[in-house]
């Protein structure tokens, strides 16, 4: 995959997106599908804002039931099936277990109820070429059987509970990263790093958008009969571009993650803050992931840290209703935030952001305000993007006047998802690469799917073969992949998003130190761009990833 923002403005273009998180990602995927010619454009990096903070979850959503939101949950079950299918190695399912408690909400009528309902709207689910994967049914428990499964659950007035499955994502960034990749290998003209900072029209009509390369300075007019503003949490900022002061605002919630540790066996338990709110306790990584929180924030989308306040807010709750965790500010090892945009006008400003619905919302502003060659979306959920993207797209060919091509991304897998069953391919792997332990073989499979031969293919090199911290079984070729092939620009590119090497914030310096000198010879670092990119890293990790 090549950056050249330079060819880009050079070229004829039928539709330019701006943000790179999934929903642009996934539409750029489509649209390289269906024939057009389609560029897209990312202020930083691929799936850095909101589409890296979300709880890793490709899920129905079993509590939009309780909202009567049955055309979300319904449409989020089927897209849950399809990722299994397109990208396997990335999305695979996970027991939940919900314990429930007498004089609650959460009592074991409510709960089976819903689970029942879960499962008929999920009636597709074995359509899977892989039955291995294939997400089970739900199953009522005992309190007993409860605390046999899962011993940390707080037995006061315990009655009982349900385990019932979704899916996990193992990298939401890699998934990403997969659609990007997808949409290159077709065509797309894709540059991280590449701010749009206006937007040129001409009478009432948008026709492209004026780049700035981040990393150079410099600046390019690209130009597209539709532009699609797909910058999620900024796309208030970005339509402002185009509407003057007439944007439409955006409500921001922010959510928070906490990683410990594990303080759960082997089940995502959902739990219930006295407030109300619903959070999970998840596997990953050998860990627990603690997720998500849920609260409006005033302040503009660049300043948006993970705040001490917060982080102690949270561990509080946790305690208040998962008392044998004992958790503590020191147990965290790593934290993660980021921000849902809200459709103002979708809900009563002052009605809890936590209640505001997770669907998606595309603006068609010739529709709207008069403006054409420009559409505005914006993205609900993780799990519908794919869907979302196909919506989208349909518009963008009506408003380009052809004819509406079919979807094939339901379908054709991801780059990384041609692989048959999953245990045959870690069978096939084993056998052909008998010189790596299991552990790193798992981790590549997972990391790259059918891609994990390009990996594979450098550890010939010994330098390349070496794990870069003992506690990730994940070889230094993994960074190199990540300069040579999926366009890393910085080494918080290669640790957070690329290797997942930082993502339990567990990562010596000397493994930093080296993956910073294969991406320095590679990206053309001098001594003192390679030691600041050392110490953004260190900061961060220092830090646990929270504000100053
Ligand atoms: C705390 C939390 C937990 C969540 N958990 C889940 C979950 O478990 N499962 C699930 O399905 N969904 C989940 N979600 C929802 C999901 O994360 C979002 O629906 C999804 O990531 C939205 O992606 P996006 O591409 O629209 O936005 P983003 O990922 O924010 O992408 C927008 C991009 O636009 C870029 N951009 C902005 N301005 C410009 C500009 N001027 N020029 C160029 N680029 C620009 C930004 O840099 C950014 O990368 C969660 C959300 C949050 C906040």
């Amino acid at each position: 995959m090549k950056r050249d923002l330079k060819r880009m403005s050079q070229s004829p273009l039928d539709v330019l997106f701006i943000g790179g998180g999934i929903t642009g990602a996934a539409a750029v995927y489509d649209a390289a599908q269906r024939g057009l010619r389609a560029a897209l454009v990312e202020k930083h990096d691929f799936g850095w804002a909101t589409s890296a903070a979300t709880s890793k979850l490709v899920h129905g959503g079993l509590r939009y039931l309780k909202n009567l939101e049955f055309g979300l949950v319904r449409e989020s079950l089927r897209e849950r099936r399809i990722l299994e299918l397109i990208a396997p190695h990335l999305v695979y399912p996970l027991p939940f277990l919900v314990p429930t408690y007498r004089g609650t909400s959460n009592n074991l009528p409510m709960i089976g109820a819903g689970m029942l309902l879960y499962e008929l709207l999920s009636y597709d689910k074995a359509r899977l070429a892989d039955h291995e994967r294939q997400v089970p049914s739900f199953r009522l428990l005992s309190k007993k059987t409860v605390l046999a499964e899962e011993p940390g659950v707080d037995p006061t007035g315990l009655s009982g509970g349900a385990i019932y499955y979704d899916c996990q994502m193992h990298s939401p960034d890699r998934l990403t990263l997969e659609f990007v990749l997808a949409a290159a290998g077709l065509g797309a003209q894709i540059a991280n790093y590449a701010q749009v900072d206006s937007l040129l029209k001409e009478n009432d009509r948008v026709v492209g958008a004026r780049v700035r390369d981040v990393l150079s300075g410099e600046t390019c007019e690209v130009r597209a009969p539709i532009v699609v503003n797909v910058a999620g949490p900024w796309a208030d900022f970005v339509s402002e571009m185009a509407l003057g002061g007439e944007k439409k605002s955006l409500i921001r919630s922010q959510g928070i993650h906490l990683i410990f540790r594990p303080v759960i066996k082997n089940h995502a338990v959902v739990l219930r803050t006295r407030g109300g709110r619903h959070f999970f306790l998840i596997p990953w990584r050998g860990l627990t992931l603690a997720g998500t929180t849920d609260t409006r924030f005033e302040g503009h989308p660049d300043e948006y840290r993970v705040s001490r306040a917060a982080v102690d807010d949270f561990i509080r709750e946790i305690n208040e209703v998962f008392p044998s965790a004992q958790l503590k500010f020191e147990d965290i090892c790593w934290t993660y935030g980021g921000l849902r945009p809200i459709v103002e006008d979708e809900t009563d400003v002052e009605v809890e952001v936590y209640k505001a619905s997770r669907k998606y919302e595309i603006y068609d502003h010739a529709r709207e305000d008069k403006l054409e060659g420009f559409v505005t979306v914006i993205g609900g959920k993780y799990t519908t993007s794919r869907r979302l993207a196909e919506t989208l797209l349909d518009l963008v060919e009506k408003k380009l006047g052809r004819a509406v091509t079919p979807c094939r991304t339901a379908r054709a897998p991801l780059p990384g998802g041609d692989f048959g069953r999953w245990r045959d391919f870690l069978t096939e792997g084993a056998r052909r690469h008998p010189e790596i332990g299991a552990d790193m073989l798992q981790q590549l499979s997972l990391d790259y799917g059918a891609r994990r031969e390009n990996v594979l293919a450098r550890l010939a090199d010994e330098r390349l073969a070496k794990r870069l911290d003992e506690r990730h079984p994940i070889p230094a070729a993994a960074a190199v992949e990540a300069v040579e092939t999926e366009m890393a620009q910085t080494l918080q590119d290669i640790v957070w998003r690329r290797t997942g090497l930082g993502t339990t914030g567990q990562l010596d310096e000397a493994a930093l130190a080296a993956v910073a000198s294969l991406a320095g010879e590679r990206l053309g670092w001098d001594a003192a761009r390679r030691q600041r990119e050392i110490d953004s890293v260190q900061e961060r990790l220092a830090t646990h990833n929270i504000a100053g």
